[in-house]
């Protein structure tokens, strides 16, 4: 008799010791539940499989087929053995071809069936895989296997070591047929309204399907369980948040943003009204805001963000804005101290009498310099402190916190959010600000327990950017592309050069050392390079470097004369902010960074950027980078420079060059990673990842979108799952991961 298994059971109860131990150390997979979540990475379809008379040059095929002869021999022109299989479907043949130091047949015996995968070539006049990905089927299974592999849709799992694809799929059928029972975390009700599939069917059609229609409502099913578990965590977070009381910050009429508003240089677009409006409400409520603010770049969110900030320093409390990195926390600083005028003279001579203080505290600004934000803002002088993650150091204290904005969220976590709110007498409003616009999938997660607005229209007068892919290999192009640079400098403007790593500065022209541009972790270099899912070993020559094109440029005659700079995360903050300010001011005509100035650098001035191994970057990067440009009245033109990308970062580049459309790049960007990655540590601050949502996909935001509203639903009836104990138990896995996963951080 068959034993009979729980999702509970433990893996090594089911399969062989060694295998257990692969799967719990390569996979994760610790119990029944976990293998039956393990889905296959594809499907071979039924039919395509064996047939060896249409195997065409450079096609990418698996096949099922017997092998009928094994020879070993040994190399002529090296040291070293080939192997070379036969292998027949019973009409054509196909040779499979191994190398190898020793006498070794790969396991392949004559008798023996197999799916073989890999890129078909051309021998002489024979067809043939050369170290083609392999699985042997196990002898006597042999014949009648290879029929149910040929009629039948075929899982194909990621195998690990001694555990193959083969192995998972008999384990899987014998889990199926053994697992008395599988637990339904979605409440009949929410099944029946969406059309689910029940949980065990689902995995049934997921690893044993027949038709290649039959596993998409079974990943469905799955990916609607991993939305409402999501959504329920979220929806829980957010009755929690809801559930908080704060000191509201009630508006006053003659205050410092009433005042502010007379003095500002341009009109509100509507959408800044409209959402300033909105956040001067719930920063009146005495529930804590938790806002999400996105929109495209350039449309103007700082001047939203500060018009909160100043509505509760009227109100008696202080605000802080944090950013990504020293750069960024400087030019706020700096451009906020410049739009508020003697507004920013709190308490010092000539000062207005209604302003305030604006205070700068980063992580290696001069002690004296530290010493005194940190006073203003423990003393309550400034109403205003920007700053880096120095922000959220212990020793850091506030008089009375009423407002957190987060700059740029993409490089912040959640935990790091969590401290600085942290430091208010009562819990602090939220405003966090994304970079990009983001598609509503990760509206929905990511950023899920938040209320969300969005700006949707750039200021009036702004100009479009222009943007082309320039192949650095035709000759000319490259020559064509400083002339550019050079107009426009002619013309009273300035550029950007963009390069994907520093160099080393002592000489331009060769790569030693580790030149990576960090800013204390806080990432405004290569970290992000190949985020669009290059291999960074793809490209074999060297990458432009921050000093290597400095070199460059100075030895270009188009740019004679031209007054050049460098920035780049490894300078100290004082050249740093030197660079800024001289480039601000128009003292420097181009200037070569790293990706430092990606987001939030404004200078209206600057009208063309050239980002060298734009291959490198990733779509929502260079859009990102792109939106340093055409800030002004004059329109703007972005270069990106690449030679010999892959298809796919050449896809990427034209991507970028068709549209301006950030919410449209965003979706590609996510579409075009490995899913995984979409909700990363890095990215979303949460512990762990999505697994089966495509946050790149339409469908799933409208499934996204349902399960939120199922699982509000739920939660409204039962906030503490207690009627919903399968649910419950999964919500808790869940949190205990993500809680490992930070752990794991550190
Ligand atoms: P982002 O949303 O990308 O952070 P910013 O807040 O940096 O954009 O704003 C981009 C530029 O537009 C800044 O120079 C800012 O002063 C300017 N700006 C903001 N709002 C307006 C407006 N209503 N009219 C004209 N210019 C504006
Ligand atoms: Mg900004």
């Amino acid at each position: 008799m068959l034993a009979a298994y729980t999702e509970d059971t433990p893996l090594r109860r089911v399969v062989k010791p060694a295998q257990a131990e692969a799967l719990a150390k390569n996979k994760g997979l610790q119990t029944v539940g976990d293998l039956l979540e393990f889905v296959p990475r594809a499907y071979l379809p039924p039919n395509q499989l064996t047939d060896l008379g249409e195997l065409r040059e450079g096609e990418d095929v698996m096949v099922v087929a017997e092998v009928a002869s094994v020879s070993v021999v040994p190399m002529r022109q090296r040291r070293g053995f080939r192997c070379t299989a036969v292998v027949t479907d019973g009409r054509n043949e196909l040779d499979l071809t191994f190398f190898s130091k020793h006498k070794y047949d790969f396991g392949l015996r004559a008798g023996l069936w197999g799916v073989f995968a890999g890129t078909v070539t051309r021998y002489g006049r024979r067809r043939q895989l050369t170290h083609p990905e392999k699985e042997l089927l196990e002898e006597g299974l042999s014949a009648e296997r290879a029929d149910y592999l040929r009629t039948h849709q075929v899982p194909v799992y990621s195998a690990t070591g001694k555990v193959t694809s083969f192995v998972l799929r008999t384990t899987m059928a014998l889990v199926l047929d053994c697992v008395e029972e599988v637990r339904e975390p979605l409440p009949a009700a929410v099944r029946l309204r969406r059309g689910l599939l029940g949980r065990r069917d689902a995995l049934e059609l997921i690893h044993r399907p027949r038709l290649e229609d039959d596993v998409r409502p079974g990943m469905r099913r799955l990916r609607y369980d991993e939305a409402f578990v999501l959504q329920t965590i979220l929806g829980q977070r957010r009755r929690a948040a809801q559930a908080l009381h704060t000191s509201a910050r009630m508006p006053r009429a003659n205050g410092l943003l009433a005042a502010f508003d007379a003095r500002m240089p341009f009109t509100l677009t509507a959408g800044q009204r409209e959402v300033g409006d909105l956040i001067a409400a719930e920063l009146a409520a005495d529930r804590p805001m938790h806002r999400l603010l996105q929109g495209e770049v350039g449309s103007g969110k700082t001047v939203v963000a500060l018009r909160a900030m100043l509505a509760v320093v009227d109100a008696g409390g202080q605000a802080a804005l944090l950013a990504p990195t020293e750069v960024l926390a400087a030019q706020h600083h700096r451009s906020i101290t410049a739009l508020l005028g003697d507004l920013a003279m709190g308490g010092m001579l000539g000062g207005s009498e209604l302003g305030t203080k604006v205070a700068l505290l980063t992580g290696s600004q001069s002690t004296a310099a530290r010493r005194s934000a940190l006073n203003d803002a423990v003393t309550g002088d400034a109403g205003i402190v920007v700053g880096t993650h120095a922000l959220i150091q212990k020793h850091v204290t506030f008089f009375d916190l009423a407002l957190v904005v987060v700059d740029e969220q993409h490089r912040f976590g959640v935990e790091q959010r969590d401290a600085l709110r942290e430091k208010g007498r009562t819990p602090p409003h939220l405003l966090v600000m994304t970079a990009t616009p983001i598609p509503r999938t990760v509206a929905m997660t990511v950023f899920g327990d938040m209320e969300t607005a969005t700006l949707t229209e750039l200021p009036a007068g702004r100009q479009p950017i222009q943007t082309h892919v320039v192949d650095e290999a035709r000759p000319g192009w490259i020559d064509r592309a400083w002339a550019r640079v050079a107009e426009e400098v002619a013309r009273g403007h300035q550029a950007y050069v963009v390069c994907p790593k520093i160099g080393d500065p002592t000489d331009g022209s060769t790569l030693t050392g580790d030149t990576s541009d960090e800013d204390a972790g806080w990432g405004d270099g290569p970290e992000e390079v190949g985020e669009g899912g290059i291999p960074s070993g793809a490209v074999a020559r060297p990458l432009a470097g921050v000093y290597a094109v400095h070199d460059r440029l100075a030895a270009e005659p188009a740019l004679a004369g031209l007054r050049t700079a460098v920035l780049h995360g490894r300078l100290d903050s004082d050249a740093k902010e030197r660079v800024m300010t001289a480039f601000a001011r128009g003292e420097i005509d181009v200037l070569v960074a790293t990706t430092v100035i990606e987001v939030g650098v404004d200078v209206p001035n600057a009208t063309v950027m050239v980002v060298m191994d734009a291959q490198q970057f990733g779509i929502s990067q260079l859009h990102q980078l792109r939106g340093r440009i055409g800030r002004g009245s004059a329109p703007g033109l972005c270069l990106l420079v690449t030679s010999e990308p892959t298809p796919a970062a050449a896809a990427r580049l034209e991507a970028v060059a068709a549209t301006t459309d950030g919410f449209a790049l965003s979706r590609l960007d996510l579409a075009s990673r490995r899913e995984g990655d979409v909700l990363g540590a890095r990215q979303s601050g949460r512990g762990s990842s999505v697994r089966f949502l495509r946050m790149g996909n339409r469908d799933d935001e409208e499934l996204i979108a349902n399960a939120r509203e199922d699982a509000f639903e739920l939660l409204n009836d039962d906030p503490e799952l207690e009627r919903h104990p399968v649910l419950r138990a999964r919500v808790a896995a869940r949190l205990d991961d993500e809680q490992a996963a930070y752990l794991e951080r550190g």
